[in-house]
């Protein structure tokens, strides 16, 4: 294996400890993929106890086909969601995926969170959208390509890009994130946790009006798109 496969390999290996270290999952949920170029990514092996995992178990998998290559472990259960993912947007450089706390919440309500404040619009222009509800039939056969399929759709009925939307709720289940690299999904993944417990209290709370279109877009466009600043 390439020089480059063993160092993407490595940095995979980080980000999933990350999402352990972060308090993102527990046990063995939890999953970071990151991107080695436009035929293959690399992903945590299935079943392994994130405490227990070491860089040389990532496994190694072709987007095209899904086929895993020179490795013993199985990848990762949720690999064919993050497959149709790094398929459909090559942007998509690394992908993080748990069931965190509060985002479990609010996929367990079937509701998307409102964008309520400038912490949210750092990172997300628009609401963090929620995917739909998937059918018997896309439950029973192929149930994680159908829930990466499921949040393909969502983000080209909203006219989303990986860039203006990094991360998506997804339904009854938990959230996936995504950035340039599986290094920024997990950052990514994080402030989503952040947003969504934000978004729990001020709705509970309750607040006299909504945020305007103006600080939005001041605060998204100042990290993001061509005439960023923040941070530099
Ligand atoms: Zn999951």
């Amino acid at each position: 294996m390439s020089q480059i496969t063993e160092k993407i390999k490595k940095k995979c290996f980080e980000s999933n400890k990350k999402i352990l270290t972060k308090k993102l999952a527990i046990q063995t949920f939890g999953n970071a993929s990151q991107r080695v170029n436009s035929k293959l990514f690399v992903i945590k092996p299935s079943g392994v106890n994130l405490k227990k995992l070491k860089s040389k178990d990532i496994v190694l998998i072709n987007i095209e086909n899904g086929k895993k290559i020179k490795s013993k472990l199985k990848p990762s259960s949720d690999t064919d969601t993050h497959r149709i993912l790094y398929k459909n947007y090559p942007s998509i450089k690394g992908i993080a995926h748990a069931h965190p706390t509060f985002l479990t919440s609010w996929a367990q309500t079937g509701k998307p969170i409102p964008n309520l404040g400038t912490t949210h619009s750092d990172y997300w222009r628009f609401e963090i959208p929620i995917t739909g509800i998937l059918n018997k039939k896309e439950i029973q056969y192929d149930y994680e390509l159908n829930t990466g399929k499921s949040i393909v759709k969502l983000l080209k009925k909203k006219k989303l890009t990986p860039e203006t939307c990094p991360g998506v709720i997804s339904r009854y289940h938990g959230a996936f994130a995504w950035g340039k690299s599986s290094e920024e999904a997990v950052k990514n993944l994080e402030a989503m946790e952040l947003i969504a417990e934000l978004a729990f209290y001020t709705t509970i709370i309750g607040y006299r009006k909504k945020v305007g279109k103006h600080l939005v877009d001041k605060h998204f466009f100042r990290k993001h798109g061509k005439k960023k600043y923040y941070g530099q």
